[in-house]
């Protein structure tokens, strides 16, 4: 074993001139260069080896995002451990729950909840408690770390110098829990190879280089901010505009100076919803990326009309990281994923029997390639009935490719309705409400019902000032949709719940409305 495999790869593809060269830019007006990338993360190795954290020692983190989580991830995995960012919303059992499962060497937390965090770190027997803030060097006449946090102190006081600890291809970088809509998070062990091969993947795929600025509106403790985004520009040597979180308004400033923006597709439907977006204030940018839940046709064309960029989708998740991308030169068709990317097998598969099916049919998205993770963090079970024997991943998502190869997502395969014994594609559904005037979103679900074993049920969101009324809706889709796959109830709401990575939360929705066809029962 040589090297650092991960990071080792970003040493490689590093610019001549490091401390010269920009990594990111920061709301608070600091610039971050690659020289600074190397000496924090450097000083946050030191820390976390002092610290007593060995080679594959988990360092759990659950604070706001900030470029110095962001170091801190680099620092874990310089310091050979494997980092373990956790959703800022979770709340103390959950934060137990995972600190139980994982075991790690350290938990880092927001100072903010220092007291509640450092009392769950010692009932689940966590053996060093950390906090980290924003760090900011100490003004004149100041001499602490500001909201730092231990750990920004700590690193004041390390040496920005630091050996990489040598770690193979196979070894663990990072565990990512997955969501977890039904039953309890899984910790998805990913490896150097899985996100050094991605990076590399999108690097070339999307053509990023040196010359990019990338708008970045996106959480850090999921794949999509944390590996999507922040490996790529990475392994390509550009820049960031490291953004707190998304908001339209800071988006719509910040744009003209932005080459390229990552997004869940509710970055794209707010910001439809500003007036200033335009051709001109977009003239910089080369390209807009979509991905984590499903872009509708709609906004895709809507988003081509006013700005003359058609938005790039692409298919990942956790487990996997990305899979598919539709085409940077080539048409990006709306409504699709695109193909598998370089060094991505994909095929679609019988759910029940793995019958590998034709191109057309509906089944079970299914992909192998170094971008997949190694399995569930100690669950060997859940592992084995995730993967077929020849080590093909089954992803849970239903798909057909048409016949110029576009991946169609039609929806999860626990979001499937079964009615009347017929098959009912949320993402048909939802397409054709979605296109109805006045719609702005909808979502599909399957509700219990005596007859139709699920019923077929639209939740529907209109457009500001729209009048949408049930009767309308399903008028408008009998002359759309075969009379099966037509919602016997629609519902017309403000909106629909998300989740923070902009997921439609069909779980809840099923269960708000879970007795809608209870008289149907009776
Ligand atoms: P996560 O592990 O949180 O990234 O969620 C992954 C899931 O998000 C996938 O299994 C898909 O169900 C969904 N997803 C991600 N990207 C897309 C996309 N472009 N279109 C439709 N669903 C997507």
């Amino acid at each position: 074993m040589s090297g650092n495999h991960l990071f080792g790869l970003i040493r490689k593809h590093m610019p001549g001139n490091p401390a010269e060269a920009r990594f990111c830019e920061l709301p608070d007006g600091r610039v971050y260069t690659y020289q600074d990338v190397l000496d924090v993360s450097g000083r946050f190795a030191n820390v976390l080896v002092e610290l007593g954290v060995k080679p594959g020692d988990r360092v759990a983190v659950q604070v706001p995002k900030s470029i110095e989580a962001l170091m801190l991830y680099l620092g874990a995995v310089r310091a050979g451990a494997v980092f373990l960012p956790l959703n800022t919303a979770y709340t103390r059992n959950e934060i137990a729950y995972f600190l139980k499962d994982a075991e790690p060497a350290v938990f880092v937390a927001d100072p903010k909840r220092a007291d509640e965090m450092r009392d769950v770190a010692g009932e689940c027997g966590v053996p060093q408690f950390e906090t980290l803030g924003v760090w900011r060097k100490p003004g004149a006449g100041e001499t602490d770390a500001g909201t730092g946090g231990t750990l920004a102190a700590a690193g004041l006081a390390a040496s920005p110098g630091f050996t990489d600890v040598p770690r193979a291809k196979d070894d663990l970088a990072a565990i990512l829990y997955t969501s977890g809509t039904t039953g309890r998070s899984k910790g998805a062990m990913l490896t150097h190879e899985c996100l050094a091969s991605n990076a590399e993947a999108l690097v070339e795929h999307w053509q990023f280089t040196s010359e990019d600025v990338l708008i970045h509106g996106l959480p850090i403790f999921h794949t999509h901010g944390l590996f999507v985004a922040t490996n790529t520009i990475l392994l390509a040597g550009g820049s960031m505009i490291f953004l707190p979180g998304f908001n339209a308004e800071t988006f719509i400033e910040l744009l003209p100076r932005a080459t390229s923006m990552m997004g869940v597709p509710t970055f794209y439907t707010r910001l439809l919803q500003r007036p200033e977006l335009n051709h001109e204030l977009v003239k910089n940018m080369r390209l807009f990326v979509s991905g984590s839940a499903p872009l509708s046709a709609e906004t895709h064309k809507e988003w081509s009309e006013r700005t003359g960029h058609a938005i790039l989708e692409r298919y990942g998740m956790t487990e996997t990281n990305m899979n598919t991308s539709n085409p940077y030169d080539g048409e990006r068709r709306p409504g699709t994923v695109g193909m598998a990317l370089p060094g991505v097998s994909l095929r679609i598969a019988n759910p029940e029997t793995g019958e590998v099916l034709k191109q057309g049919d509906v089944g079970v998205i299914e992909v192998k390639g170094p971008n997949v993770f190694k399995g569930y963090w100690r669950n060997p079970e859940k592992t084995a009935e995730e993967f077929r024997g020849d080590r093909f991943f089954i992803t849970g998502d239903l798909a057909f490719i048409d016949d110029d190869g576009y991946v169609h997502i039609v929806g999860r395969a626990k979001d499937l309705v079964i009615s009347g014994g017929f098959n009912v594609y949320p993402a048909e559904v939802e397409a054709e409400i979605d296109a109805l005037p006045g719609v702005a979103e909808s979502a599909v679900i399957g509700l219990p019902h005596a007859d139709f074993g699920e019923g077929v049920t639209a939740v529907v969101a209109p457009r500001p000032g729209a009048d949408l009324s049930e009767e309308s809706i399903r008028s408008a889709l009998e002359t759309a949709l075969a009379k099966y796959k037509v919602p016997k109830r629609v519902f017309v709401v403000d909106s629909l719940p998300r989740n923070t990575m902009g997921k439609i939360q069909k779980n809840v929705l099923r269960e708000t409305y879970k007795d809608t066809y209870s008289e149907d029962a009776a």
